[in-house]
């Protein structure tokens, strides 16, 4: 096996020497468990069509909840030969990569049938190291799969977080993929079946409790983001830094490029913005993309359109930013706008509050839980060019307004979504679920009774 030893950058926090694993694993104190993303490596340079907003979450709470006490280890799926099969991010978190289907990028639909191969891995991997993980926290649906084969097989609590839901997902497409029926069916097993589901925001769970099932436990915990990171700076002093126009009002996207984004809708807002107003702006559109994949064909077709509504000059493409610098682009922005379809949390709508800029957000899923409108942003309808039009105009005139939005908006964001958080709140849960699962396994016939370790195993939740 090939082991990398911390790689970390200023957006995952502060750089720590790692730990030989043999020492790490000497460690009995620790109670491990196992965060499985198949698709979405938390190693991977994040902003691309495959690497968003679930590479983030998993690495930011592996990290805090191994500060928290636990012993993380999250599992991916390989797909270079040359990528690192284990990656240690810090003494107690790992990224494990495991090889299911040729090693080569493959589509998140066309994933399924390789993962019986990752069931196998990740056994053969637990019997290697001597671990045996009590809990598992599934991300997307491909792993919630994963989840429910090792429950039939062993004693595992499960947990699972959506990130994307088929039932929204399939409203808006024409074309279903040939695999949205098992999508479907494995969503709503992991809901009735898991211990429980995290929704990330209150209309994820009514969206769950309407369209997948009204069996099954949900807890409500939020996405959170580095605070560390994402943190106020002056306008004047990240233009500067970034070599901006210190006048000009800016406004910002960022995420990836697929059409669910509504960068459509945000291009022709402006170009509607302008054509009323016949105000000058600076409209910067950030994102990775890559020009053999979907999200490279999005974003011509956006660069397309800004060209043939001759918003050329005003508009640019800086490509992926990392986390190290976009936090100069948000509090360089006027405001940033955020148009999905649809968005179960919205990692970006948080980030640029956080940096204390206000957001104008599709009135949609967990965009309605983060923005409060008329205090740290504006919310309209998705895909309305008017509204977003009216609500950019809102924002960029009114100076003392927007005063009182940038300091409310990094104030929701300290208060409400720190992945520290988060952390705490998950580490509390699986706690709990784990001290049921050995009071249900005592009070079987013939269980064996609980030792004095399983019970200081389970780690205690103060922030070390
Ligand atoms: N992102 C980034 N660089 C980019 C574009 C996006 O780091 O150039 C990050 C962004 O900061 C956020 C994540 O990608 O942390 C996107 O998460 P979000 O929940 O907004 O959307 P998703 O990708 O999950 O649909």
């Amino acid at each position: 096996q090939t082991v990398k030893t911390s790689t970390f950058n200023a957006s995952q926090g502060t750089a720590k020497k790692s730990t030989p694993i043999s020492q790490r694993l000497g460690s009995r104190n620790r109670q491990p468990i196992a965060l499985i993303s198949i698709h979405g490596d938390p190693d991977v340079d994040i902003g691309r069509e495959e690497a968003g907003g679930q590479n983030v979450y998993v690495r930011q709470v592996g990290e805090a909840l191994a500060k928290l006490g636990w012993q993380v280890d999250m599992f991916t799926r390989k797909i270079h030969a040359n990528q690192p099969t284990i990656v240690q991010h810090s003494p107690y978190c790992r990224t494990i990569r495991l090889s299911a289907g040729p090693l080569e990028y493959i589509p998140r639909d066309e994933l399924f049938e390789y993962l019986p191969e990752f069931v196998t891995a990740f056994q053969n991997f637990q019997a290697k190291e001597g671990t045996n993980y009590p809990l598992v926290h599934t991300n997307y649906w491909l792993s919630a799969w994963v989840g429910l084969q090792l429950k039939k097989h062993h004693n595992v609590q499960l947990v699972h977080t959506y990130h994307s839901l088929g039932k929204v997902k399939y409203q808006a497409v024409s074309h279903r993929p040939s695999i949205a029926d098992t999508r479907l069916a494995i969503e709503q097993q992991i809901l009735e079946q898991s211990n429980t589901v995290i929704a990330t925001s209150p209309q994820e769970e009514e969206v769950l409790r309407y369209l997948v099932s009204q069996n099954g436990h949900i807890s409500v915990i939020p996405c959170g983001t580095n605070l560390e990171n994402f943190h106020v700076i002056s306008k004047p002093e990240a233009r500067l830094k970034l070599g901006l126009d210190p006048q000009k009002p800016i406004i910002l996207y960022v995420g990836r490029f697929d059409p669910r984004k509504g960068i459509e809708t945000l291009v022709r807002a402006c170009h509607q913005y302008q054509t009323t107003t016949n105000a000058s702006f600076k409209l910067i559109i950030a994102g990775g993309s890559d020009p053999n994949k979907t999200d490279g064909q999005e974003r011509q077709r956006i660069e397309d359109l800004v060209n043939e509504l001759g918003l050329t000059e005003q508009t640019c493409f800086p490509g992926q930013l990392s986390h190290d610098i976009l936090p100069l682009y948000y509090a360089a922005a006027d405001v940033c706008v955020v148009p999905s379809h649809y968005e179960p949390f919205g990692l970006v709508a948080i980030e640029a509050m956080a940096c204390g800029t206000p957001v104008i957000a599709s009135n949609v899923g967990g965009l309605k839980f983060t923005v409060i409108p008329e205090e740290t942003g504006l919310l309209v309808p998705p895909q309305d060019i008017n509204g977003f039009a009216d609500a950019i105009n809102r924002i960029l005139t009114d100076d003392v307004w927007t005063q009182k939005l940038r300091k409310q908006a990094s104030v929701r964001v300290s208060e409400n979504f720190s992945w520290v958080g988060v952390a705490i709140r998950l580490s509390d849960l699986y706690r709990r679920i784990l001290a049921e699962s050995i009071m249900d396994e005592r009070l079987l016939p013939l269980s064996r009774s609980i030792t004095a370790s399983e019970i200081t195993t389970i780690p205690v939740t103060n922030p070390t």
